[in-house]
């Protein structure tokens, strides 16, 4: 049976010592959050997790969920006992608005929930993953009449939410929907057709499920400018607002998959369903997208949640598992061999994996604090400076952490040698369960086409001007801070070769398009670990400031941080010589030569 601690303490080292967040009590529902109150919510959230979620992780992968033949979907057992308990401490609603039952507190208290859910069991905190993010879609562009309607149940978690944009023709290119929307005499749609791999989209857990639902409106201009979001409840709600007459939608089928077997992966069939309208016609991806952003940081934050349950199993296995003795000397003279952990192959596993999982966790958490800046910081250049990072950086948080979380699953589960791809030891879970991150909500390759091809030149390119300049003037700030010369130093260069990258593709990128997409991968890269190096920088400084005898933490955190400039950041290197050789000879290969 695999383990899971929550990192509490980390995360409390990040929200209380790096980011201060005591320091922003000026902002609406900052005040309400005191040390005392994230700790007391950390402890209990840690508990809930390692005792409720974190054990049905194994029940979901091995049951799965069933389709029954009407059509209703059981769910594995034991996640509605734990989805209610779950509502019920609150976890689910924990930065919504006041105004609809929410607790208003900080994102970052949230995210750091939503990691101890995704790593304990991901299919899980899909449920009311899904539903954050179509909640957020409708409080952003619902009338106040729908947010009145939805939002209360969907706060409380009695109904849950989903979206509902891929169908068997389009995935990436959501210009391609065909289904339909015809308006009606009392100013509803009856929407018709099929969408897949809708994740949620039928369960047990919840009376109502709020469906937003892209579609096309009879006579919509083609292609993407043509498509328009809708609400589309399970059950049409009655006089009182309560669930009523079943609507026309329903579950065609559940997909066997790869991995996170427990969350419902549905067809849905919507045979002339009753739907309402969000915002304007023919502008539904502009609401769909408010929604896709949060989804992108909670899927940016599975990748790394992921690896650090991995991890830790990695771990707890490395001080156990004996095979041969240390070739500096015996280890452990007791013992038939030393633990693995003595061998600096393993040791270099295990410390790719820690110093990617720190790191990622810092720059998400750094992140949700600038998705709050960006709503709620009193000045309004503060709040643009943070929204131009959100907009800039979202891909690179979806993509650089899935892709890299990836890759540390996997090294966790090769330092189980052979017990890795055995299903007992739940090291092939992770890895399988982690996988569909860096597809879904938009591949990581699309990710990548978004960086190069709207972020960067969005605004003549201010969103990476104003972030560098903000890592020039962290390092230029804290230049002579003892201690902090290697990672500030790493961080120069790192982003000294993003500059150069992002030079490239100006001279490049416009003349030849391909050039564009052949370097899109790479440049992400570099600017994940440009992203993982300044926040590197601050959990260092922080260290080196608090750094005791007593307490080893801090010590801990500057190897851990030394290790991922010496060993991580060299990357880069890699990367920018891969960039610079642009589409060419990929393109020159005839397609009927591969
Ligand atoms: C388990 C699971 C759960 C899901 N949950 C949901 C959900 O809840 N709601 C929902 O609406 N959808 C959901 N999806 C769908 C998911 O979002 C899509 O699979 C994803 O967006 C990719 O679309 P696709 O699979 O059609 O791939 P395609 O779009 O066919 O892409 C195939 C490959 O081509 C690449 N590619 C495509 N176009 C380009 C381009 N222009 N340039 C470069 N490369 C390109 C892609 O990166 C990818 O590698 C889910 C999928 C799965 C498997």
């Amino acid at each position: 049976m695999p383990v899971y601690t929550a990192p509490v303490r980390d995360m409390q080292f990040l929200i209380h010592d790096v980011l201060q967040t005591q320091n922003y009590s000026n902002l609406p529902g900052f005040a309400d959050a005191t040390p005392d109150v994230i700790d007391a919510f950390l402890e209990e959230s840690a508990k809930f997790h390692q005792n409720v979620v974190h054990p049905l992780n194994v029940v979901g992968d091995k049951e799965g969920c069933i389709r029954n033949d009407d059509g209703s979907v059981k769910t594995p057992t034991g996640f509605k006992d734990a989805y209610n308990q779950f509502c019920e401490n609150g976890f689910g609603n924990i930065s919504m608005d006041p105004e609809y039952g929410g607790q208003g507190l900080p994102l970052y208290l949230a995210i750091a929930v939503t990691e101890m859910t995704s790593s304990c069991n991901q299919a899980f905190g899909m449920y009311p993953g899904l539903s954050a993010g179509a909640w957020r879609a409708i409080h952003a562009a619902g009338s106040d009449e729908q947010k009145q309607t939805y939002l209360p149940k969907m706060t409380s978690g009695e109904w849950t939410g989903t979206m509902n944009l891929t169908e068997p023709q389009c995935g990436t290119d959501l210009g391609l929907i065909r289904s339909k929307a015809e308006p009606q005499s009392d100013g509803t749609y009856k929407i018709s057709g099929q969408k897949i791999w809708i994740s949620a989209g039928e369960h047990d857990m919840a009376d109502n499920i709020i469906h937003l639902v892209l579609a096309r409106i009879e006579g919509a201009p083609e292609g993407i400018k043509g498509i328009s979001l809708f609400i589309v409840p399970k059950f049409i709600l009655d006089a009182d607002g309560n669930p009523g007459e079943r609507n026309a939608v329903s579950c065609g089928g559940l997909e066997e998959k790869m991995g996170i077997h427990g969350n419902a992966t549905c067809v849905m069939n919507y045979d002339g369903a009753t739907g309402y309208l969000i915002g304007e016609e023919h502008k539904g991806m502009r609401a769909m997208f408010i929604m896709m952003n949060e989804a992108r940081l909670g899927v940016g934050l599975q990748g790394y949640a992921a690896s650090e349950i991995a991890y830790q199993n990695a771990l707890a296995f490395a001080k156990d598992r004996l095979q041969s003795r240390s070739v500096t000397g015996v280890k452990a003279p007791d013992k038939p061999a030393d633990p693995i952990i003595v061998h600096p192959d393993v040791r270099r596993m295990l410390l790719d994996t820690k110093a990617f999982n720190e790191g990622a966790r810092a720059f998400v958490y750094w992140a949700a604090l600038q998705e709050e800046l960006s709503h709620k910081a009193p000045d309004e250049k503060d709040r643009q400076k943070a929204d131009d990072y959100m907009a800039l950086l979202t891909p690179v948080i979806k993509a650089y952490l899935t892709h890299k979380g990836y890759q540390g699953t996997n090294d966790a589960l090769q330092v189980f040698g052979g017990s890795g791809f055995c299903e007992e030891w739940g090291m092939s879970q992770f890895v399988r369960d982690c996988r569909i991150s860096l597809i879904y909500e938009g591949t990581n390759g699309i990710q990548a086409l978004d960086l190069v091809g709207r972020k960067l030149m969005a605004e003549g390119g201010r969103y990476w001007q104003t972030y560098f300049a903000e890592i020039d003037q962290y390092i230029e700030d804290n230049k002579n801070v003892e201690g902090l010369e290697l990672y500030l130093e790493g961080l120069k260069k790192v982003k000294g070769q993003t500059m150069e990258a992002t030079q490239w593709m100006g001279a490049n990128a416009m003349a030849n398009f391909d050039n564009a997409g052949a370097a899109s991968h790479d440049y992400l890269q570099l600017f994940g670990l440009t992203a993982l190096s300044y926040v590197w920088c601050m959990m260092a400084k922080t260290a080196l400031e608090k750094k005791s005898d007593s307490d080893p933490f801090y010590e801990n955190k500057l190897i851990t941080g030394k290790y991922f400039v010496e060993r991580i950041l060299p990357e880069a290197d890699t990367h920018l010589t891969k960039l610079k050789t642009g589409g060419d000879t990929m393109m020159s290969l005839p397609a009927e030569a591969f």
